[in-house]
């Protein structure tokens, strides 16, 4: 079988470039004699891999110095503990944004540590859109403010940098970190899962302001301390070596392209194809406000179940695999990150419009 153009929503494409230059080091990485899988990571050969992945991110996103960069283990999803056990302080509070599921297992795993409230949810609208800044009960006295910035399953994301004045900003940035600048110091904490947008599954990295370290609770498990992991290196343990490996040479590609700048110039191309599409027929529905229109996962619907199944089933054998939506939404979804090329997304165009001409709605 040829290579197919992969719309999932995670783990999902990789750059060529990138596998093709991980294949040649496969079994011999720079005279090593070893693969990197191999290889210890206290070895100084590892050691400036992980060095590099780390000022690379930093290049690539701009990372001011008063912040931390942690190369960690156990998805997002791991994240939505470390967070309130690292910040959340014993009376303290957190209002978290629910604008998806991921948002709203965040807020679910926090409230076993405290005072959590619900900033606002856009629930009532299905998550068809993230609520607006002005819609967001705050509290000046809470210890952050979380947001899920990129809504992968719904296909949303926040037109906007929520204002939080003083109280720090935590962003879950899975399915949308890479994908276009972003200013890192409106934001206290930046987390991710390397699956959509990063690396291989199994790496997360985390970003996170300095002054922030160093507030764990004291039952926190020393593996979700992130000042034991900063202290560390992200290496108190062993670190999702390979994956980190790969991470590196994702961010070596975009910047060989032109960084995050020429990034969002590629996937502004690539998402305003779609949608285009989308808005000029009315065959297949938009869901999604176009306000809070996500660039990296594109929703759609036919509004007929059957016809939605026919439609994945067929552009799988056309090339064009994982458009299933997620199971708790059904229909379609395509998600075109960084290393989905523009012609995957032309060759989806054109097979919506022929399975619209075939399939009439009677
Ligand atoms: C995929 C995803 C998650 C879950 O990530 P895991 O690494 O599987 O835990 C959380 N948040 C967002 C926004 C995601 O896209």
């Amino acid at each position: 079988m040829e290579r197919v153009f992969n719309f999932s929503a995670g783990p999902s494409m990789l750059p060529v470039a990138v596998l093709e230059k991980a294949a040649a080091e496969m079994l011999n990485y720079e005279h090593s004699g070893m693969s990197v899988m191999e290889m210890s990571h206290r070895s100084p050969v590892y050691e400036k891999i992980i060095h590099d992945a780390e000022s690379l991110l930093r290049q690539v996103m701009q990372i001011p110095d008063n912040y931390a960069v942690l190369f960690l283990q156990g998805g997002a999803s791991t994240q939505f503990a470390a967070v309130p056990l690292n910040l959340l302080s014993e009376n303290g509070k957190a209002d978290y944004v629910l604008s998806g599921q991921f948002s709203t297992k965040a807020y679910q795993e926090a409230q076993k540590y405290g005072d959590v409230a619900v900033a606002a949810s856009s629930k009532d609208i299905n998550f068809s859109a993230v609520p607006k800044m002005e819609e967001l009960k705050l509290r000046e006295d809470a210890d952050y403010v979380h947001i899920c910035f990129n809504n992968t399953i719904y296909g949303t994301k926040f037109p906007y940098i929520p204002n939080t004045g003083s109280v720090p900003l935590v962003a879950d940035m899975s399915s949308c970190i890479l994908s276009e600048p972003v200013d890192v110091s409106k934001f206290g904490v930046i987390y991710a899962g390397a699956q959509k947008n990063l690396s291989a599954a199994g790496l997360t990295v985390v970003i996170i302001r300095k002054d922030l370290l160093g507030k764990a609770r004291k039952e926190t498990p020393t593996m979700l301390d992130y000042k034991v992991m900063a202290d560390n290196g992200s290496m108190y343990n062993t670190p999702p070596t390979y994956c980190i490996y790969i991470a590196k040479l994702v961010y070596e590609w975009i910047l060989s392209l032109g960084g995050l700048e020429k990034m969002k110039e590629r996937n502004e191309q690539k998402a305003k194809l779609l949608y285009e599409y989308l808005d000029g027929q009315n065959y297949y529905v938009a869901p999604v406000e176009k306000e809070s229109r996500s660039m990296m996962n594109v929703t759609f619907v036919t509004g007929n179940a059957d016809l939605d199944k026919k439609f994945a089933t067929e552009a799988a054998a056309a090339g064009l695999v994982n458009l299933k939506g997620h199971r708790s939404v059904g229909g379609m979804r395509a998600s075109i990150y960084n290393a989905m090329p523009i012609e995957g997304v032309e060759k989806l165009v054109e097979f919506m419009k022929e399975f619209a001409k075939n399939n009439p709605k009677i």
